[in-house]
Order: structure tokens, then sequence, then C-alpha cells
């Protein structure tokens, strides 16, 4: 790190240290910057993990230690600010702490050595919703108290700019009605500064909603970049009093956000272990690890940590190109594993991962869906065999009969815990128990809370019974 403190040591006024909470929420400390010396690096700074949400451990207190590698000029304050992503380490052994997100998807990447992989590549797309100058406050308000129901304003269409762009119409839409492409201008080019690489920017398909998608990069990296972008996307937005959000399904009847993620794994030499002969340009290596994804899927577990929140439910609904079932495909966007049929060079063939969404730990849901794919290599499992597709045919359209062999994801959040809690033996050695139940008792928590506050479709259906 010495050519850090050499590079910044006289150019900088403050060092911010960011660290990730369990939720996957960036948090941080700011520290004068004549502290940017050798011992911060090896004594880094004192926290308490608990307050974090990490579960207990003898002692909470732990200790960040910046890491050299993600070293960034942080656009966001006044004065020349470095920052950096930290590692967290036990206090009395200096040993990583093997919750912390970061640490467990390092230890995640070295086991892909059992399967003659030494790292994986992935690329996240990032959807959102940009809202006009509201605050939660006042959105959760109208929510619980402003309960309208003759016109079902829980569409929340006051905040969606639908003025410009109308339901389901904006994939795509030029200016004048993508009236914040400027606005993803300003934020990729912030991304390029700060060493996200982007692939492009576009209005989606609701009215109000637009995308992001980032380049390969490795699993550490990709995750990194994941809360990257959204730290940049949400301060961007901040400077113009906008609001955003990553919630999986912000406005009924509208398309939801997802966070899809191309991904293939890599040997030492760098070659792309998913190309092959079969379907799609695919490897066998690629259909096990398929094969394993799916199957995770299923049973709940891997969903508990990729589309961990209430809302996240309310968008694997059919109808609006998020998946509801565990299948893969080359086309079908209702499939849970898309193989991109655009790709024509072997070097790049990749599957996209379609079900996850922005509410999840990255690290932890990338962790989760790499030990799926390693479990579905070591048991050579075949996602043909177990029914799993190839699936053209798009489920939303089949019929009641037809839809008797597709197997269809579990529909709320209580069911994936359950299923993590059956299901979860391909996590050992890196998810810890601790970690799992804690999470666990997070999230059911969570979910009776949402289930218990009455909703304005609830008022629609039952007021006057
Ligand atoms: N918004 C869709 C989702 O919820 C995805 C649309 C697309 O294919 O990019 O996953
Ligand atoms: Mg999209
Ligand atoms: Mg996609």
């Amino acid at each position: 790190m010495s050519h850090i403190i050499e590079k910044y040591a006289n150019e900088i006024e403050f060092i911010d240290l960011k660290v990730v909470d369990i939720h996957g929420r960036l948090r941080h400390v700011m520290l004068p910057g004549d502290r940017l010396t050798e011992s911060l690096f090896t004594e880094g700074v004192g926290f308490d993990a608990s307050n974090f949400g990490f579960a207990a451990v003898e002692s909470s207190d732990m200790i960040m230690i910046p890491d050299p590698e993600t070293a960034f000029i942080d656009p966001f304050y006044t004065e020349k600010t470095l920052s950096f992503f930290c590692d967290v380490y036990r206090v009395d052994s200096l040993e990583p702490f093997p919750q912390y997100p970061r640490n467990l998807l390092r230890t995640t990447v070295e086991k892909l050595k059992e399967v003659h992989a030494s790292d994986a590549m992935m690329a996240p797309e990032l959807e959102f919703h940009i809202f006009e100058g509201l605050s939660y406050e006042v959105s959760a308000n109208r929510v619980y108290y402003e309960v309208d129901v003759s016109e079902g304003f829980w569409r929340s269409s006051e905040f969606s700019n639908q003025n410009v762009v109308g339901r389901k119409m904006g994939y795509h839409r030029t200016p004048p009605a993508d009236i914040f492409a400027n606005f993803r201008n300003e934020v990729v080019k912030i991304l390029l500064k700060i060493g996200v690489p982007v692939k492009y920017h576009h209005h989606e398909v609701s009215s109000a909603q637009h995308e992001i998608e980032l380049l390969f990069q490795n699993a550490l990296k990709a995750a990194d970049s994941i809360l990257l972008t959204k730290y940049v996307i949400r301060n961007t937005a901040s400077r113009y009093g906008l609001v955003v959000t990553f919630m999986p399904k912000p406005i009924y009847e509208e398309a939801g956000n997802g966070m899809h993620v191309h991904q293939f794994l890599v040997d030492e030499n760098g070659k792309n272990l998913f190309s092959g002969n079969d379907y799609g340009g695919l490897s066998t290596f690629a259909f096990q690890y398929i094969a394993g994804v799916l199957e995770h899927s299923l049973t709940g577990s891997l969903l508990a940590f990729t589309n961990p929140s209430a809302n996240s439910f309310k968008r694997l609904v059919p109808g609006f190109e998020a998946p509801v079932c565990a299948a893969f495909a080359r086309a079908n966007r209702s499939a849970a594993v898309r193989i991109p049929g655009y790709v024509k060079n072997p070097d790049k063939v990749r599957i996209e991962f379609r079900t996850m969404d922005a509410t999840c730990n990255p690290y932890y849901a990338l962790s989760a869906i790499l030990l799926a794919g390693i479990d579905g290599i070591k048991k050579k499992l075949d996602p043909k065999e177990m029914g799993f597709g190839p699936l053209e045919k798009n489920v939303y359209l089949m019929s009641y009969k037809e839809k008797e062999s597709i197997k269809f994801f579990p529909t709320n959040l209580n069911a994936t815990l359950n299923g993590l809690k059956k299901d979860n033996e391909y996590l050992k050695g890196i998810f810890d128990e601790k970690l799992i139940a804690n999470w666990y008792t997070l999230k059911q928590e969570e979910a009776r809370y949402v289930n218990s506050v009455p909703s304005p479709a609830e008022y629609q259906l039952y007021f006057d019974l």
C-alpha cells in the first residue's frame, strides 16, 4: 500500500472508510487525511460489529482495515477524500471475521479450486426507479394513511413521471420522454472515473425506470461495484433533489427492478469454462453449474440470499419479464437462467441469472450462487434430466395443463427461509451456522412485520365486506 500513501498523502484532506453491514448497506467513518500511514493498513479502526447486524461473536469489537485495491477519490465530499472499502478482522487474533461479506465472498472464490476454476466473472445489471423530490417518509405516509381505493393510488402514479412515459412503455425510449438520460450520463461518467466499468445505460420498461449495466469483473470486484453503483446513483440523484429506489416492486402493475447477473467461471489462465458444444454453446460443466443454481433456488434456500425481502416476491410474479420458475432457456425471460443467444464469441459465453434483486447483500448472494453452482458441478447434475428445461415457451402464456410440468419458485420470503433451514449443506464451511441462524431470524422478523401491516389491497378487497 506504500504506493497509495505516496500517491495521495499530500493531496487529500480526508479518508473515508466504507464497511458493508449485514443487509448490504454501506456504512462509513471519516478520518483526517494525515492518518494515511502504514499503520492504518495494519492496525485499522475499531468498531462494534453487532451494530451492523452481524451475529454476536465472543467479542463484537472488530477492526476495519482498508483494502488498498479499492482506493478511489470519492466525488461526493466537498474536501478531497480518499475512499476505501474495508475488510473486517477480529481484534484479538487479527483473523478475518468470517461473517463479514467481503471476507465470505473471498473464501467462496477460493473454494472454486475444488472444481478446477480460479474465479468467476460477473456482470450485473442494475434496474431502479427515479422519483421526484419525495422523502421516504412521505411515500410511507401515503401508503399507510392515504388510502384511496377508488383510484388505486398505490400504483404510485404521482411518484413516477407518468406524464412523460406511460405505463410499460419506457423500454429504450429517447429524449424528450427519456428525461433522465443526462442524469444517467452523469452517473456513468462518475462510475468510470472511480473505476467501475460500464457497458451501457437506458430507460427501462416501467415509467420512471432506468438501467445501468456493468461490464464483467471478477466476483469480488463485481460485488464492490454493485454497492458503488448504488452509492453513485443515489448521491447523484440527491444533488438534484431526486429519490432513487432499487426496491424490487415499487409500483403496482409496472415492471419491477431486478438485478440480473451474467456469469461464467474461468480457470487460472482466464479460459472460459462455460464455453462448449452443448445447447446454447455451453459446456457440460456450465450445465452442471446451472443445475445446482436452479435446484437450490427451487428449495428456496438460494433465493433467501438473492431475493431476501418481502417485496422481492411482489416482483417474482408472471407478466413482467421477471422469472417465476426454476428453468433455463435461450430467449425466455420467464426462466431464471437465460443463455443469451447474441453471444457468438466462445470466450464470452455466459449464463444470465435473472432472479436476483438489489435488496440482496451482493457478497452473500454471489457467494450463495457460486456455492450452489459448485454443488451442481461436484454432483455432476444434469438440468435436462432434472426437468429444468430448456423451456422455450413463455410460462406466462401457458395453459393450466401445460404448467403442470413447470417447477415454480416459492412465492414468499417465509417459504424461502424455510427452504434455507432445510437446504443449507451446500453453504457449509463458508456461511457459518451463526450467520445462517442470524439471517433467518432477521429476515423472518422482516416478513412478520410486512405481513402484519394492512395493505391498500386489503382495504380494497375487505373493507366493506
Ligand atoms: N425488469 C425485469 C425484471 O424485473 C427485467 C427486464 C429485462 O429483461 O431487462 O427482472
Ligand atoms: Mg433490464
Ligand atoms: Mg438482463
